[in-house]
C-alpha cells in the first residue's frame, strides 16, 4: 500500500538558518498521525511543505505517491506550474491555530436581547459583553466551521496545526470531539497538537521532533509513557 505521506531526508532552510535538517517518516493512509515538539522544532514548516505553502530544498516528499512541488524527469527535478499546485492543494485540508474572524452580526443580537430587556442592561455594554463572550465560544465555533470548510473539498488528507491552542480550556474538547469523529471516519490526518490525551487516545502513531529532526517516534502509548530519549523525556514532563 502507498503512504499517504512519504519524507525522505527532507531538509528545509530559510536563508542561512536550516529549519528541517532531514525528515525521515511515514504516514499510512487512514491514519491519524500526531506531531508533537517544542515550539521552534519545524512542526509547522514541516505541514506547510505537505502542503506547498514551502518548498523543500532537499530530499524527497510524497503525498499518495506522487512528488510534492516537483515534477521528476529522469535525474532531473522541475518544479510545477502554479496551475498545477493549486490542483493538488485541493487534495488537502488545513486547518491551523488561529483565522480570521468572521462578523456574527446576528449572534451579536441574540446574545444583547435578553440583558438589554430582562436587566434593563445599557445598549453599549450588552454589546461589548456580547461581542466578549461570542469571541470565546466563537473560536471554538470558528475551528469547527474551518473543519466543516476543509471537508466540504473531500481531500485526502487532513493537516491540523495546534488547532486547539487558542482556545480557552473548556472549548477545547468541542473541536477535539470533532477531529475524533473525522478520524473514526476514516480520514488520514497529521496533528501538531499538545493535547496528549488525544494523541494517547485517537492517535496510531506519534512523532517527537526537536531541532528539526525526529527524535523519536512510535504508538502514542510508547512514546508517551515509556519515551527512550532525554529529550523526549524533558518535553514530555512540561506539558503531561
Ligand atoms: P514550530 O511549528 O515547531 O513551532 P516552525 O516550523 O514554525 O516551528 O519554525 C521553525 C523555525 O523556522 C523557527 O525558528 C522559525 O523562526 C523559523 N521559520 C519559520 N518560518 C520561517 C520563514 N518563513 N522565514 C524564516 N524563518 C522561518
Ligand atoms: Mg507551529
Amino acid at each position: 500500500m502507498t503512504a499517504m505521506v512519504k519524507a525522505e531526508g527532507v531538509h528545509k532552510s530559510f536563508g542561512h538558518v536550516e529549519v528541517l535538517k532531514g525528515i525521515d517518516l511515514e504516514v499510512a493512509s487512514g491514519e491519524v498521525f500526531c506531531l508533537i515538539g517544542p515550539s521552534g522544532s519545524g512542526k509547522s514548516t514541516f505541514l506547510r511543505c505537505i502542503n506547498h505553502l514551502e518548498k523543500v530544498n532537499a530530499g524527497r516528499l510524497y503525498v499518495d505517491g506522487e512528488l510534492v512541488g516537483y515534477r521528476q524527469k529522469g535525474d532531473k527535478l522541475y518544479e510545477l506550474k502554479d496551475s498545477e499546485v493549486a490542483m493538488k492543494r485541493r487534495d488537502i485540508g488545513m486547518v491551523f491555530q488561529r483565522f480570521n474572524l468572521f462578523p456574527h452580526m446576528t449572534a451579536l443580537e441574540n446574545v444583547m436581547e435578553a440583558p438589554i430587556q430582562v436587566k434593563g442592561q445599557a445598549k453599549a455594554e450588552a454589546r461589548e459583553r456580547a461581542g466578549q463572550l461570542l469571541e470565546r465560544v466563537g473560536l471554538a465555533e470558528q475551528q469547527r466551521v474551518a473543519i466543516a470548510r476543509a471537508l466540504a473539498m473531500d481531500p485526502k488528507l487532513m493537516l491540523f496545526d495546534e488547532p486547539t491552542s487558542a482556545l480557552d480550556p473548556e472549548l477545547v474538547g468541542d473541536v477535539l470531539d470533532v477531529m475524533r469523529d473525522l478520524a473514526e471516519s476514516g480520514m488520514t490526518m497529521i496533528v501538531v497538537t499538545h493535547e496528549m490525551g488525544f494523541a494517547r487516545e485517537v492517535g496510531d502513531s506519534l512523532v517527537f521532533m526537536d531541532g528539526g529532526v525526529v527524535v523519536e517516534s512510535g504508538h502514542p502509548r510508547d512514546v508517551l509513557t515509556n519515551p527512550s530519549h532525554e529529550r523526549t523525556k524533558s518535553f514530555l514532563s512540561k506539558v503531561l
